[in-house]
């Protein structure tokens, strides 16, 4: 089963990402976070993103297309995929559609700017593995602790508040078109974010399983 994750930043696509992965034991593909690891290992291709991420705007697309596309390839996708964070934009879409890749479904979590505004103060992530928590609708077992790995805990850069309304604003204009894009090729599921992770995921997993 290959599935596309949609939504606005903090609306829970990482989140509900990695609670699919779990249940239908496929991997997730998470540009951001791939992007995040080439920067942290000082990749050409990592610093190149840097600037573009911290003003919250987007990797140009070729770069972005280029990494998927070559994790893409690898072998554990065989089985299926979750893409996290991809498509962004409607080339990138295309670009994907040219690849050959069969999308089952596009999940879009609907969550409005205003508790998106809201909940990312509370976000936080693993800095060794980028696991998303938030300290109010996802703690970790141990205060500032990843549950995963014992990692350390952090507010990304680009979770302050001003970045997060020029990201707000590129996905209204940029990634918010692909809902369209997607309902016209009858893939697109639409599900109400809600503050419970667990309640989200059980209208996702209603939608596909019925
Ligand atoms: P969010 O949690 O807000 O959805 P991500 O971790 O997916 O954020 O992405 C963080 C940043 O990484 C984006 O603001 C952008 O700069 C870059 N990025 C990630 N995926 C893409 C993509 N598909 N196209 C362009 N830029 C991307
Ligand atoms: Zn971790």
């Amino acid at each position: 089963m290959n599935i596309i994750m949609l939504g606005a930043p903090g609306a829970g696509k990482g989140t509900q990402a990695a609670v699919l992965c779990e249940h239908f034991g496929i991997p997730t593909i998470s540009t951001g976070n791939m992007i995040r690891e080439a920067l942290k290992n000082g990749t050409e291709m990592g610093l190149k993103a840097k600037s573009f991420m911290d003003e919250g705007k987007l990797v140009p697309d070729e770069v972005v297309i280029g990494i998927v596309k070559e994790r893409l390839a690898e072998d554990d996708c065989k089985k299926g995929f979750i893409l996290d964070g991809f498509p962004r934009t409607i080339p990138q879409a295309e670009a994907l559609d040219a690849m050959g890749v069969e999308i089952q479904y596009v999940i879009n979590i609907d969550v409005s700017d205003e508790r998106i505004i809201n909940r990312m103060s509370g976000r936080r992530v693993c800095e060794n593995c980028g696991r998303p928590y938030h300290l109010v609708n996802l703690k970790p077992s141990k205060e500032g602790i990843c549950d995963d790995c014992g990692g350390t805990l952090v507010q990304r850069k680009d979770d302050h508040p001003d970045t997060v309304l020029a990201r707000l604003d590129v996905y209204h204009k940029e990634t918010e078109p692909l809902a369209d894009y997607y309902d016209k090729q009858g893939k697109l599921i639409n599900v109400e974010g809600q503050d419970e992770v667990d309640t989200t995921t059980d209208l996702i997993l209603k939608e596909i399983e019925a």
